[in-house]
């Protein structure tokens, strides 16, 4: 039968995974410092807890998902974690997921730290694509698998705590760097000269095509080799920089977003490296100690 469990933050992405998991059949406890916030769900069977700890002394599986992690200290304090499988969808950063970590040690509780691949309304919805990376105790995971896996689908990354955030925040940082791509190419076309309707099928098959790149610097990066097979070396690519950036002033687009990595790649370039594709930038901007 499913494991009941608790569930600290009923908020937008909160209410998602109480809902899939009463969905399931679980019997779910909930707590939220707005109590408003909470009881809408007991009208869906779930339980609301008076207080946290209250609602942690309810289950042995308990989760929160939080605004963030001054939110987690918030809400746990006082509540009695011994025994108990906390797991924390609270985004973070990789540190504050290793320090949560020796925080749940301390206080006897197992400890699993994730990080939610999806935004609310795919929750619950299988089709979605919904993923949750997870990293930390081992034997957490594979004794909740099944009903982590209720909301969205599970991806253990290892049980080093801090490498669900760190898989979720390197592809939020893609992500943004991604969005300020489009963000230029949209200002650049102007709606009086290309209709953005007709220009987003071409961007977005644009931007499909250039997929390979995330391989083939991955395989760069494993060999070492930065400048075998280059089609387009970064000599090359810095000399087209400057008709990007005309093409932005006679648009009368400011440049601003483009201009931090064409500045690393000229730099790049400067080094004595204008016959690498671009896999050297990612060199440039590891802040090693010792390293410039
Ligand atoms: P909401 O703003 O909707 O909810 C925030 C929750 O945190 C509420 O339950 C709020 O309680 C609670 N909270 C905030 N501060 C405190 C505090 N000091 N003490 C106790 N509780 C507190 O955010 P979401 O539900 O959208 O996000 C929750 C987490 O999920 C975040 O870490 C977010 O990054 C992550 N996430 C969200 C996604 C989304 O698209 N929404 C996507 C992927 C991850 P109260 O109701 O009292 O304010």
């Amino acid at each position: 039968s499913p494991a009941p469990l608790t569930l600290l933050g009923t908020g937008a992405m909160g209410t998602a995974l109480a809902r899939a998991w009463l969905a399931a059949g679980h019997e779910v406890t909930v707590w939220n410092r707005t109590p408003a916030r909470a009881e809408v769900l007991a009208a869906e069977g779930a339980t609301v807890a008076r207080t946290a700890a209250e609602a942690v002394a309810a289950n042995r599986l308990v989760v929160a998902c939080l605004l963030d992690d001054a939110s987690v200290d918030a809400a746990f304090e006082g509540a009695d974690l011994t025994g108990r499988d906390l797991v924390n969808l609270t985004t973070g950063t990789p540190a504050e997921g290793r320090a949560r970590a020796e925080w749940a040690a301390a206080r006897g509780a197992r400890f699993l730290d994730g990080g939610i691949m999806a935004v609310p309304p795919m929750i619950g919805a299988p089709e979605s694509g919904a993923y949750v990376f997870y990293s930390g105790s081992p034997e957490l995971f594979a004794e909740h698998r099944e009903t982590l896996a209720i909301p969205a689908g599970t991806r253990y990354v290892g049980a080093d705590a801090g490498l669900a955030a760190l898989h979720d925040v390197a592809l939020l940082s893609a992500m943004t760097g991604m969005l300020a791509g489009i963000a230029h190419a949209f200002a650049l076309i102007r709606p009086e000269d290309i209709a953005p309707k007709d220009f987003a099928p071409l961007l977005a098959e644009w931007l499909t095509a250039m997929m390979p790149a995330v391989h083939q610097s991955a395989e760069r990066l494993e060999s070492g080799d930065y400048t075998s097979n280059v089609v387009s070396n970064l000599a090359m690519q810095v000399a087209g920089n400057t008709t990007l950036l005309r093409t932005a002033e006679e648009q009368r687009v400011s440049p601003e977003l483009l201009t931090p990595y064409m500045e690393l790649m000229a730099r790049r370039l400067a080094q004595g490296h204008g016959d690498e594709d671009g896999t050297g930038i990612i060199e440039l901007l590891g802040l090693r100690p010792g390293v410039s």
